[in-house]
């Protein structure tokens, strides 16, 4: 796994490949458990070493992601837990991976440190665009520091997800 400065990235949009909801576990706040085991039952749900998870089938994949065609979506739009909306950027207080210069990123008066997971598919790099440096990131950076919950960079299109394959949430 290997993390990638911001200021090495150009941009990133996902491609709904569902790479990073078949290869990990996703961790669970309690509130987060709470909702999906109120809403789908606690057999969604499994708990190990002190935390909580989602789900995974047998072939390693979220019990909530589904396929159509080569295009994945995630069934839990409207209670995405806070690691699936954070990935792949890990927005950090402290320089965790190095490169302090190229991970730097200010937003008011905070001093953050932002990289990317190498496994997306969805990283783009090269020189920062604008739209990335100011829009995409300052979106995950208020995720991560709890002050803004609606994302506008989902793995899937909800109403694409409803109008072709019938599902509901
Ligand atoms: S976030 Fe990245 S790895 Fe995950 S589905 Fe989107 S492009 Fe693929
Ligand atoms: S984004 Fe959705 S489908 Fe993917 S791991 Fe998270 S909950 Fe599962």
């Amino acid at each position: 796994m290997l993390f990638v400065p911001w200021r090495y990235i150009a941009d990133w949009k996902c491609i709904a490949c569902g790479k990073c909801c078949k290869a990990y576990s996703v961790v669970l706040s309690f509130p987060e458990w709470l909702k999906i085991v109120k809403n789908y039952g606690v057999d969604k749900t499994v708990s190990g070493l002190n935390k909580l998870f989602v789900t995974r089938r047998n072939d390693g994949s979220c019990v909530f992601l589904y396929k159509l065609s080569n295009t994945h979506f995630c069934g839990l739009q409207f209670m995405k837990p806070k690691a699936c909306k954070l990935w792949p950027f890990k927005v950090l207080s402290k320089p965790k991976y190095g490169y302090v210069n190229e991970a730097v990123y200010y937003y008011g008066g905070d001093r953050l440190f932002i990289y990317a997971d190498s496994n997306c598919s969805g990283l783009v790099y090269g020189e920062p665009t604008e739209k990335f440096a100011k829009y995409t990131l300052n979106e995950f950076v208020e995720i991560a520091l709890g002050r803004r919950k609606d994302q506008f960079k989902t793995t899937a299109n909800i109403g694409f997800l409803q109008t072709y394959t019938g599902f509901r949430i």
